[in-house]
């Protein structure tokens, strides 16, 4: 039942993107779609319905490729999504099935269409995995899409939004965002999704403030109400009375100064209260993401995840594509240095180039330097170019994955003098001095860090893997996410182990795991002396602003404090403490994004 016009009312969802707006609501209520039944008798009318579902399918590619035409740079995550979009319309499953249903059983379209995706579904459901899940979301949106093609149904649900509202809408999908007038959009509000969910991801590409999970926005708001979206703690108030807007203006304010203050200094360096300077990169999986790790302050790349533009090629790429694409980012960066990973293909990242065979354990499998490995050729053709690369500025360093002992690092180092014969015979350049470095993410390489320290330039550690194998916790499983602790004490100490044999041995360790980029960790990583830390972009600017404000010696007398504790939980209190009487503003702003570390019994599923 809605409520009356004067009563203020809260929901409480999930902030994804970060930002307090005040605006009138704009509800949209998706129209069902009718899915009729018929038999087609005759060969004209099967033929003319064939061709009518092709239709469909290519209106709805074009739909997609126009809006990737039409992206803004530092939104390739958005575009990838399309890319993916594009490969579901024309999925053997649904397309070729569809195809077959309307030939063999005289079927219409529609109804084809939605026998094929009922089939897929079962195919999914019987996968108990947040990945499928949100997969089977995907395939869903775009085949709605398809269904309203072909019942003449208006796809544009959005046509009659008027002025700059909020959007509250049940679930919004990239095929759905494809159609919104951005400039109308003021805030998203969604019933359902997640943090790591696709609208979050667009949220935050386009730097507007949501929040999702609120369950029942849809039906609490109606077009017009006022609502108050905080896309920072997760509050959505709907028809808010004078002193809470006031409480909100004043909050929004205070907001945007504080944003604005930060990302004013992004550019500059970060140096601790006492002195010491902390490098801080930029993560990025395709060259165009350069432009905002540029712009947010990114004094390096300290990881190029490389096996996304192999992911999202309709061919296998060429020596030559793959230097062009290292050499552009080398001089896009210069004098500022790339790390430039060699392809970590395998586990959950696939690519028809490198077919992996079916595996019980795809995590301890033939991923990463293993399988490139298997595919020599293919390692040393991206050997070459990255090599090639390096020539122009000097800046380019070649650091390897999932390194798990030395007899297989100097077998991929073997690769790399090989292939440096090879240029040299063929009188093309290359940096002779290019630093070679590993990732640091499986707990047999922290065991020898002592010993690999000896071997590479530099080490980055790879806390996701690490955390992922230190602690036996499946990175993409849900039921075991609550294990997924970066406070364990194992782990922290693993980290100390890993930098103090690198700097025994006068080697640099930067920091390239997720955890680099959560702002309140900021103490803990510097008082465990890691000496850059390469995160998405986004993160650079409140993470540069917390490292200025810190002593570093502080930090490591805290980390000495924490390095005694048993439990993340235990040292998740600690760290909120420090951050309360540290960084007051930066808690009051963004407490509600505090990490939750800390085995919990109840997160076990145990009932107490
Ligand atoms: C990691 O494992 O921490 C890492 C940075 O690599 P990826 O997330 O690409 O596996
Ligand atoms: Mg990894």
């Amino acid at each position: 039942m809605k409520h009356s016009m004067k009563e203020e009312l809260k929901l409480k969802g999930i902030g994804v993107s970060q930002g307090i707006v005040i605006g009138k609501a704009f509800v949209v209520q998706k129209g069902r779609i009718s899915i009729p039944y018929y038999v087609l008798w005759n060969e004209e009318d099967i033929q003319k319905e064939c061709e009518r579902f092709i239709w469909a399918v290519d209106q709805v590619e074009n739909e997609f490729l126009h809006l990737k035409e039409s992206l803004r740079n530092g939104m390739a995550d958005y575009a990838s999504l399309l890319d993916v979009y594009r490969l579901i319309l024309r999925d053997q499953l649904i397309y070729n099935e569809t195809l077959n249903l309307i030939k063999s059983r005289g079927l219409n379209a529609i109804w084809a269409l939605n026998m094929a995706l009922e089939k897929v579904q079962q195919v999914f459901e019987s996968v108990d995995e947040s990945c499928v899940f949100d997969r089977l979301s995907d395939v869903g949106s775009v085949i709605e899409r398809v269904m309203r093609k072909l019942s003449g149904q208006k796809s544009d649900i959005f046509e009659n939004i008027r002025e700059r509202s909020v959007l509250v809408i049940r679930d919004l999908s990239p095929a759905d965002a494809a159609q919104i007038p951005l400039e109308k959009v003021m805030a998203f509000v969604l019933d359902i999704g997640g943090k790591t969910s696709h609208t979050a991801i667009i949220a935050r590409s386009l730097n507007i403030p949501a929040v999702v999970a609120t369950e029942r926005a849809t039906k609490e708001v109606e077009t017009g109400d006022l609502v108050v979206v905080d896309g920072t703690s997760g509050d959505v108030t709907i028809r808010p009375r004078e002193n809470t807007i006031r409480y909100y203006v004043e909050l929004q304010l205070r907001l945007e100064n504080y944003i604005k203050e930060i990302n004013r200094k992004a550019s500059q360096p970060a140096i601790t209260k006492d002195g010491s300077r902390i490098k801080v990169e930029a993560n990025i999986e395709l060259l165009e993401d350069v432009v905002s790790a540029k712009d947010s302050g990114a004094e390096g790349i300290g990881l190029y995840r490389t096996e996304f533009a192999f992911m999202n090629r309709d061919s296998f790429p060429t020596e030559e594509e793959l230097y062009q694409d290292y050499r552009q980012l080398a001089e896009l960066m210069a004098p500022l240095s790339v790390t430039i990973r060699t392809l970590d293909v395998g586990a959950d990242k696939l690519t028809p180039w490198l077919p992996v065979p079916d595996e019980v354990n795809p995590a301890l499998g033939l991923r990463s330097v293993r399988l490139c490995l298997k595919y020599p050729q293919v390692l040393k053709m991206q050997i070459r170019a990255i090599l090639r690369a390096s020539s122009y500025a000097k800046n380019v360093k070649l650091m390897f994955p999932l390194i798990s002992g030395i007899g297989e690092l100097r077998i991929l180092k073997n690769m790399v003098w090989k292939a440096m014969n090879e240029l040299r015979r063929e009188n093309i350049p290359f940096d002779e001095d290019i630093p070679i470095g590993v990732m640091i993410e499986v707990p047999s390489a922290v065991a020898i860090a002592d010993l690999l320290a000896s071997e590479v330039d530099f080490f980055s550690i790879g806390t996701n893997d690490l955390i992922q194998y230190a602690l036996a916790v499946d990175r993409h499983n849900e039921n075991v996410a609550y294990l997924f602790e970066s406070l364990h004490p194992g782990l922290l100490r693993m980290i100390k182990f890993t930098v103090d044999s690198a700097h025994k041995r006068g080697i640099p360790v930067s920091l390239c795991g997720e955890m680099a980029g959560e702002p309140f960790y900021v103490p803990v990583l510097l008082g465990l002396e890691v000496d850059t830390l390469s995160m998405n972009a986004q993160s650079i600017p409140r993470v540069k602003n917390l490292i200025r404000r810190s002593i570093r010696e502080d930090c490591k007398r805290f980390v000495r404090k924490i390095l005694s504790k048993k439990t993340a939980k235990e040292i998740n209190e600690e760290l909120r403490h420090l951050v309360i009487r540290e960084f007051h503003d930066e808690y009051h702003f963004f407490q509600e994004g505090f990490p939750s570390d800390g085995f919990s019994l109840l997160g076990a599923g145990v009932r107490l």
